[in-house]
């Protein structure tokens, strides 16, 4: 058993926020790091005590490992909670936090090393009964072998990054004339962003869902797995919309993709909360793609099926404790969606946006949630992810779902940074999304722009642009405030959201 009094969250924005909600329930002391430009945020205000670790960039600042285990080191933190992204997939990271006397909250170094590269976490789970999708063993070293394997497995083929993340890395090559070509432009690719070539081929599942497995081990071998949460809905590789449980997944394949997930903890000795990511073909097949060795964004969804909050199983596994529950303990309990809200403009591209948040109103309702680290009058800073928040909704089904996310989406009131709330509208009010007949292109297939672009009368258009104009000028949160109230007309301000 180890004691585990305070814990300090490597992270930022949201999921610190979030995290540090979870151990003061516990009863834990809770310690923030921030960099210059979040030094006003909510994840600063809220924690026991807080650290500034360096400008802007993350290199200077939240990434900064040795620094933060430093910091730890000198005001006696007991554990270290790394979040999502930063440094909470860094093996090296981990083992140090480890080596300084630091209880790291996540998984071993070695099981987050297994798994941290594509082609090693799928060598490892080979022997575990793991359906894995068809394609070469080991990185590319003889491009002419490579091509072989491709003609056998019948193009389009997909070559991705070993040591790849985010999407990047990855190439469709159609024919087998621009193989060598893609394969060289892939390594290249991989060479920047990772600083490893190592590519591989897989062979490209035409109509594929993205299904997922939340797992949770403890230090003693006990796996299990709390179900699935669909995210085919995606731009850019990216999710945008999750939601537990899976509308395609009948009973049989829940417990066979469930068990297969286990089965690949077992092949690394994983410990504390993983999410294994499947591939799901038209015929209901399923393959392994890869191993996610943290709390994943979308673990919200799966809170609200199972009613098990995955940050308190994080730490007390952490703290050494087994698993309070078996796998026959566990069930589904209605249905939960996601939606991610991006400071993104989803009618150019998905790109990013920055500026002020003139106004932020939260919706409120039973079954609503709201994990952010936003508040109005703040600023979206241009070195982050783009997310501003994670709207969660839970209802006894999935239609009375959908319907609760529509009606949250539309109280919900964003103005001064464009972002994808009507675009998620669009989504969820889509026939195909409703009967379940989608997969991981639905965007591209679905969505055009001119879609969330309003039809107003010269007159609308001259009264949006006058309180816009007066809104901006208007820079801080109280003059904000007041201007709200002043303007009568509420359809306005949905009118605005899309400015
Ligand atoms: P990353 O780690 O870069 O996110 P993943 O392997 O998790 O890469 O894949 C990201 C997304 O790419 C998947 O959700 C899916 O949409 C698509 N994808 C990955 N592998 C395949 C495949 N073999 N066939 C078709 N699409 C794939």
């Amino acid at each position: 058993m180890r004691e585990i009094k305070s814990i300090l969250v490597a992270n930022r924005g949201e999921i610190a926020l979030r995290i540090m909600k979870s151990a003061r329930e516990m009863g834990i002391k809770v310690i923030a790091i921030y960099s210059e430009a979040d030094r006003k945020s909510p994840h600063v205000r809220y924690a026991d005590e807080a650290y500034c670790v360096g400008p802007p960039p993350s290199s200077q600042s939240y990434l900064l490992g040795e620094k933060i285990i430093e910091l730890c080191k000198k005001n006696a933190i007991d554990a270290i909670h790394p979040g999502y992204g930063f440094l909470s997939e860094n093996s090296d990271f981990a083992k140090k936090v480890e080596e300084a006397g630091i209880t790291f909250i996540g998984p071993s170094a070695q099981s987050m090393e297994i798994m941290g590269s594509k082609l090693g976490a799928k060598n490892a789970v080979k022997k575990f009964q793991v359906p894995l999708v068809p394609g070469t063993e080991s990185a590319i070293e003889d491009v002419q072998e490579a091509k072989k394997i491709a003609e056998s497995i019948g193009f389009p083929v997909l070559v991705k990054a070993s040591a790849g993340g985010g999407g990047k890395g990855m190439r469709i090559i159609h024919r087998l004339e621009e193989f060598e070509e893609q394969v060289q432009l892939a390594m290249n690719e991989a060479q920047s962003a990772f600083g490893d070539k190592s590519v591989f081929i897989e062979k490209y599942v035409s109509s594929p869902k993205h299904i997922e497995i939340q797992v949770l081990g403890d230090q003693y071998g006990n796996v299990v797995y709390l179900f699935e949460r669909e995210c085919s809905i995606q731009r850019r590789h990216q999710k945008v919309i999750e939601e537990a449980p899976s509308i395609a997944i009948n009973e049989e394949t829940r417990q066979k993709m469930g068990q297969a997930a286990v089965n690949v903890c077992k092949a690394c000795n994983y410990y504390n909360a993983g999410t294994v990511e499947f591939i799901v073909d038209e015929k209901g097949n399923f393959y392994f793609l890869e191993m996610n060795t943290r709390l994943q964004v979308e673990h919200p969804v799966t809170e609200m099926i199972t009613g098990i909050d995955l940050v308190k199983e994080q730490i007390k596994i952490a703290m050494g404790l087994p698993l309070s529950f078996k796998q026959e303990d566990l069930s589904i309990r209605g249905h939960a969606i996601e939606i991610r809200v991006y400071a993104e403009d989803p009618t150019n591209n998905f790109l990013p946006d920055i500026g002020k948040l003139i106004v932020y109103h939260r919706p409120l309702g039973p079954g609503i949630r709201v994990d952010d680290g936003y508040e109005e009058g703040m600023q979206v800073p241009i070195y982050y992810d783009p997310m501003l928040c994670k709207l969660i909704v839970h209802a006894p089904t999935r239609n009375e779902a959908i319907a609760k996310m529509i009606q949250a989406i539309e109280q919900f009131e964003i103005v001064g940074v464009k972002n994808t709330l009507d675009f998620c509208k669009f989504v969820l009010k889509h026939p195909h999304f409703i009967q379940g007949n989608f997969d991981t292109h639905f965007v591209q297939k679905h969505f055009q722009p001119e879609f969330l672009q309003l039809h107003l009368t010269d007159l609308e258009k001259n009264l949006v642009a006058y309180f816009t104009q007066e809104l901006f000028e208007n820079s801080t949160t109280q003059t904000c405030k007041e201007t709200t109230t002043t303007i009568p007309n509420k359809s306005l301000w949905k009118m605005m959201r899309l400015k």
